[in-house]
Protein backbone atom coordinates (compact mmCIF):
# COMPACT_ATOMS: atom_id res chain seq x y z
CA UNK A 1 0.00 0.00 0.00
CA UNK A 2 0.94 3.75 -0.51
CA UNK A 3 2.02 5.23 2.24
CA UNK A 4 3.54 9.32 2.40
CA UNK A 5 6.99 7.10 4.22
CA UNK A 6 7.10 4.82 1.33
CA UNK A 7 7.60 7.92 -1.09
CA UNK A 8 9.96 9.32 1.04
CA UNK A 9 11.87 5.77 1.67
CA UNK A 10 11.60 5.63 -2.32
CA UNK A 11 12.68 9.46 -3.03
CA UNK A 12 15.61 8.71 -0.69
CA UNK A 13 17.05 5.53 -1.91
CA UNK A 14 16.80 7.31 -5.64
CA UNK A 15 18.86 10.12 -4.55
CA UNK A 16 21.51 7.66 -3.22
CA UNK A 17 21.51 6.09 -6.19
CA UNK A 18 22.34 9.03 -7.74
CA UNK A 19 18.71 9.74 -9.74
CA UNK A 20 17.42 12.77 -10.24
CA UNK A 21 13.34 12.90 -10.13
CA UNK A 22 11.94 15.24 -11.95
CA UNK A 23 8.55 17.27 -10.72
CA UNK A 24 5.92 17.21 -13.05
CA UNK A 25 2.81 18.35 -12.10
CA UNK A 26 -0.23 15.88 -12.57
CA UNK A 27 -2.78 18.03 -14.90
CA UNK A 28 -6.31 18.19 -13.63
CA UNK A 29 -8.44 14.90 -14.71
CA UNK A 30 -4.86 13.65 -15.52
CA UNK A 31 -5.85 9.46 -15.58
CA UNK A 32 -4.09 7.21 -12.55
CA UNK A 33 -0.99 5.46 -14.47
CA UNK A 34 -0.24 1.60 -14.21
CA UNK A 35 2.48 -0.38 -14.89
CA UNK A 36 2.90 -1.78 -18.27
CA UNK A 37 4.22 -4.75 -16.60
CA UNK A 38 2.16 -5.65 -13.43
CA UNK A 39 -0.51 -3.44 -13.72
CA UNK A 40 -0.06 -1.68 -10.84
CA UNK A 41 -1.23 1.91 -9.66
CA UNK A 42 1.42 3.71 -9.91
CA UNK A 43 1.25 6.99 -7.63
CA UNK A 44 3.16 9.85 -7.65
CA UNK A 45 6.71 8.31 -8.20
CA UNK A 46 6.95 6.96 -12.03
CA UNK A 47 9.27 5.58 -13.64
CA UNK A 48 9.41 6.01 -17.12
CA UNK A 49 11.20 4.44 -19.90
CA UNK A 50 11.07 5.46 -23.20
CA UNK A 51 11.58 2.56 -25.62
CA UNK A 52 11.85 4.62 -28.63
CA UNK A 53 13.19 7.89 -28.32
CA UNK A 54 12.12 9.16 -31.90
CA UNK A 55 8.90 7.95 -31.93
CA UNK A 56 8.39 9.00 -28.07
CA UNK A 57 6.49 6.05 -26.89
CA UNK A 58 6.79 5.97 -23.13
CA UNK A 59 6.50 3.29 -20.72
CA UNK A 60 5.37 3.67 -17.16
CA UNK A 61 6.19 1.26 -14.59
CA UNK A 62 6.36 0.58 -10.78
CA UNK A 63 9.66 0.91 -8.85
CA UNK A 64 10.01 -3.15 -8.26
CA UNK A 65 9.53 -3.88 -12.50
CA UNK A 66 11.90 -1.01 -13.32
CA UNK A 67 14.01 -2.43 -10.82
CA UNK A 68 14.28 -5.63 -11.73
CA UNK A 69 14.60 -4.27 -15.68
CA UNK A 70 17.81 -3.07 -14.06
CA UNK A 71 18.42 -2.19 -10.21
CA UNK A 72 20.51 1.02 -10.76
CA UNK A 73 17.80 1.89 -13.20
CA UNK A 74 20.13 3.42 -16.16
CA UNK A 75 17.47 4.71 -18.53
CA UNK A 76 14.84 5.11 -16.33
CA UNK A 77 13.36 8.78 -16.11
CA UNK A 78 11.54 9.14 -13.25
CA UNK A 79 9.25 11.62 -12.66
CA UNK A 80 7.05 12.99 -9.16
CA UNK A 81 3.53 14.15 -9.88
CA UNK A 82 2.97 15.68 -6.40
CA UNK A 83 4.71 17.72 -4.35
CA UNK A 84 5.90 16.29 -0.41
CA UNK A 85 3.94 19.58 0.89
CA UNK A 86 0.93 18.52 -0.69
CA UNK A 87 1.47 14.82 0.17
CA UNK A 88 1.51 16.06 3.90
CA UNK A 89 -1.24 18.47 3.70
CA UNK A 90 -3.56 15.57 2.04
CA UNK A 91 -2.45 13.14 4.96
CA UNK A 92 -3.15 15.74 8.04
CA UNK A 93 -6.79 16.28 6.44
CA UNK A 94 -6.98 12.33 6.21
CA UNK A 95 -6.38 12.45 10.01
CA UNK A 96 -8.47 15.15 11.04
CA UNK A 97 -11.97 15.47 11.57
CA UNK A 98 -13.62 16.13 8.59
CA UNK A 99 -15.45 19.30 9.67
CA UNK A 100 -12.14 21.34 10.83
CA UNK A 101 -12.54 24.73 9.21
CA UNK A 102 -10.04 24.35 6.08
CA UNK A 103 -9.60 27.69 4.78
CA UNK A 104 -10.51 26.18 1.18
ZN1 LIG B 1 5.16 -3.41 -12.08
Amino acid sequence: MTSLKQCQLLRDSLAHIGKKIIFQSRVKEEPAYYCNECELEVFNILFVTSENSSRKSYIVHCEDCARQRSPSLPNVVILEQYKMEDLMQVYDHLTLAPQSGSSR
